[in-house]
C-alpha cells in the first residue's frame, strides 16, 4: 500500500463513496448463503447467460457439461442471469434460454425463472444482487484494495492511443492508472464537484510473476498474475460481470465454472478478485471452441457465416433433440461413441461424463455426423413415437396442409411404419430430422403430391403398363398376387417377367419386370425410389392408386 494511504481515513473515504445506509455488512452474506449441504464430491455448476436472446451450440454443449457435471455427482445445476449490461438486454430472453435447453432436456435444478425449493441462493439476476456488489466495493474501499478513478472516457482513449503508439498492454494499471494515486483532497474536491467515477480494484498483481493454476480440462498452466485496476462498480453503481460474477459464483457456492475459454484471459483477474474478496476459488474448466473444416483447415464457427450455430436453427429444422445431444456427448467426451457401441439404446445419462476428459483444443462440429446420428435416432423410435415428434414439430412450425395432414394420426402413423420399417426389424434411416422427413411423406397426400413423371420408356410403353395395371388392380391382394400381376404385364410389352431371364438375354427384352414396377412406382408416387410398392397401393386405397395410375398416362 502507498504510503500516503497510511494517512487517509479509508472507511470515512468508503462511506462518501458509497454513502447507501441499507447495507449489510459482508460477512452476514457467509449466514445468508451457507455452504450447500451436499454429497462429498457433488458439483454445483451454472450457467451464467447475458439476457440477449440468443444462444447458441457453444452454450448448449457448455450447459450439457455442467448439468452432467452437476447430476453425475448428485450436485445442482443452476441458471443466473448476468444482465448488468443493460443495453444488451432482450424481452423474453431468458424463458427464450430455458425452453432452448429444455427442447435439449437439460434442466435446470434451480435459478432465474426456475420454480424450485432451492431457490435459496437467489436473486439470481445480477440486477437484483446490487446490494450484495456494493456491501463488498465498500469494504473493498475501506481495506485499500479499490479506490474511485474520475478519469473521463476521452481521458481513457487518449491512455489506450498513447499505449498503443509505444506498443505497450493497454489498460488502467502501473503509471496509468492515474486516479490510484490520488490525494485525500483531490478525492474530496472531486466528489464535491460531482464527477461522475467508477470503483476500480487496487491489484497488487505484478506482471513479472506467474501464477501456476490448475484448469479442470487445459490442466496446469502458468498465467501471468493481473496488474490491471479492472473497474468493480461503474459510474451508475452497477458492477462489471468480473465483480460481480466472482462474489456470485462464491455465494451460490459453485464449485465448478464451466465456461468458453475466450475468458481464459481474464482468469488473473478472476483470481486476484477471489484474493482481495477472501473466497476460495471455484475450479475452473475452459472449454475450447466449436470449430468447423472448410478449405483443408479449419476455424471457430461464426454468427455471421453459420446458422448452424444458432440452437433455433435444430428446432425449424427439426432436428431429433436427443440425437444432436448424442453428437454434443461425442464431442464432449471422445469415448462416448465406443461406449454408446458397447452399451446400444442405453440413456445417455448413463455414461459416466468426466470433465478432465473433455478436449483440451477445437472440436470440430461435423454437420454430416450429426445428421447420421439423427437418422439412426429417428429410426429406433416406434411409429407413434415418431409420429408425437413429428406432430411437435409440425405444431410449431408446419404449413396448414402439414397441420391438416397430421390431424389423422391414425393415417400417419399407418404410413410411418410403412416409410420407417417394421419395429424390431432392419429399420430404414429415411428420416434425418423432421422438416426433410414430413416432406418424404408429401406423396400420401393428393394436395402435396406433385409427380415429376421421369419415366425411362416411351409413352407407348408406360401408357400400356398403366392401363393394363388398372384393369386387374385389387387392393385385396396379397402382395404375391399383386406382383404376380406385374409380372403378366411384362410380355405385354416386350419385358421379360424374370430378373434372371432378363439377365441372360438382355436383347431379347427392352426392359424386366422390375422396369415395370418402376413405371407403376413413378406414377403412384412420382419418384422411383419408395418403399414397398403394394403397400403404398394398399395405404392410398383402390379409388386414389386408379386415379394416380390413369393421370400418369400420356
Ligand atoms: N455472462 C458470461 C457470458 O455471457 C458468463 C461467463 C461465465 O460463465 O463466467 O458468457
Amino acid at each position: 500500500m502507498k504510503e500516503e494511504e497510511n494517512f487517509m481515513d479509508l472507511e470515512k473515504l468508503a462511506s462518501a463513496l458509497i454513502p447507501d445506509e441499507d447495507l449489510l455488512d459482508p460477512d452476514k452474506y457467509e449466514e445468508i448463503y451457507p455452504p450447500r449441504e451436499m454429497p462429498k464430491g457433488a458439483q454445483v455448476t451454472r450457467l451464467a447467460p447475458s439476457p440477449t436472446g440468443f444462444i447458441h451450440l457453444g452454450n448448449l454443449y457448455s450447459a450439457l457439461a455442467d448439468e452432467r457435471a452437476a447430476h453425475t455427482s448428485g450436485g445442482i445445476f443452476y441458471l443466473r442471469i448476468e444482465d448488468t449490461d443493460d443495453k444488451r438486454k432482450v424481452d423474453g430472453a431468458v424463458e427464450s434460454v430455458i425452453r432452448s435447453l429444455d427442447y435439449f432436456g437439460i434442466k435446470f435444478d434451480e435459478g432465474a425463472e426456475i420454480q424450485s425449493r432451492l431457490n435459496i441462493y437467489g436473486p439470481y439476476y445480477q440486477r437484483q444482487r446490487a446490494k450484495i456488489y456494493r456491501a463488498f466495493a465498500k469494504r473493498l474501499i475501506a481495506q485499500g484494495y479499490a479506490y474511485p478513478c474520475f478519469c473521463t472516457a476521452e481521458e481513457l482513449d487518449r491512455v489506450r492511443e498513447a499505449q498503443n503508439a509505444e506498443k505497450l498492454t493497454t489498460g488502467y494499471y502501473g503509471k496509468f492508472a492515474k486516479c490510484r494515486n490520488l490525494s485525500e483532497e483531490e478525492i474530496y474536491s472531486n466528489l464535491k464537484a460531482g464527477k461522475p467515477f467508477v470503483i476500480r480494484l487496487k491489484s497488487q498483481g505484478d506482471i513479472s510473476n506467474k501464477i501456476t493454476f490448475r484448469d479442470a480440462i487445459k490442466g496446469e498452466i502458468a498465467v501471468t498474475e493481473n496488474d490491471q485496476d479492472v473497474v468493480l462498480l461503474k459510474s451508475d453503481g452497477i458492477p462489471t460481470y468480473h465483480f460481480a460474477h466472482a462474489i456470485d459464483d462464491h455465494f451460490m457456492r459453485t464449485t465448478l465454472v464451466i465456461r468458453g475459454e475466450e475468458w481464459l484471459s481474464s482468469l488473473p483477474i478472476h483470481l486476484e478478485l477471489h484474493k482481495v474478496l477472501g473466497f476460495k476459488p471455484p475450479v475452473y474448466a475452459h472449454t475450447c471452441s466449436l470449430m468447423k473444416a472448410e478449405n483443408g483447415g479449419k476455424r471457430k464457427l461464426s454468427k455471421r457465416k453459420d446458422p448452424e450455430l444458432s440452437l433455433d436453427y435444430y428446432r425449424k429444422a427439426g432436428y431429433y433433440p436427443a440425437a444432436v445431444v448424442k453428437y454434443l456427448m461425442t464431442l464432449l467426451n471422445s469415448d462416448f461413441e465406443e461406449w454408446q457401441l458397447k452399451n446400444p439404446g442405453a440413456d445417455y445419462r448413463e455414461f459416466k461424463f468426466k470433465v478432465e476428459k473433455m478436449g483440451k483444443s477445437g472440436a470440430l462440429f461435423d454437420l454430416d455426423k450429426l445428421n447420421d446420428i439423427s437418422k439412426t435416432e429417428i429410426s429406433t423410435l416406434s411409429a407413434e413415437e415418431c409420429y408425437a415428434f413429428l406432430n411437435s414439430w409440425v405444431d410449431e412450425f408446419g404449413s396448414a396442409s402439414d397441420k391438416q395432414h397430421f390431424a389423422d394420426g391414425a393415417y400417419i402413423i399407418k404410413v410411418l411404419n410403412l416409410v420407417m420399417g417394421t419395429a424390431g426389424k432392419k429399420r430404414r434411416k429415411d428420416i434425418e430430422r423432421a422438416e426433410q422427413g414430413i416432406r418424404l411423406l408429401d406423396y400420401f397426400f393428393d394436395d402435396t403430391f406433385k409427380p415429376r413423371y421421369d419415366f425411362r420408356f416411351g409413352d407407348e410403353t408406360v401408357n400400356t403398363v398403366l392401363e393394363e395395371f388398372a384393369k386387374v388392380y385389387d387392393p385385396d391382394d396379397d402382395n404375391q398376387t399383386w406382383f404376380a400381376k406385374v409380372k403378366e404385364i411384362a410380355p405385354k410389352v416386350g419385358f421379360a417377367a424374370e430378373t434372371g431371364e432378363y439377365k441372360k438375354n438382355p436383347e431379347a427384352y427392352k426392359g424386366s419386370v422390375s422396369d415395370v414396377a418402376e413405371i407403376l412406382r413413378i406414377a403412384v408416387t412420382g419418384s422411383a425410389n419408395s418403399p414397398d410398392l403394394c403397400t403404398i397401393m394398399g395405404i392410398l386405397g383402390k379409388e386414389r392408386t386408379i386415379k394416380r395410375l390413369a393421370a400418369a398416362i400420356r
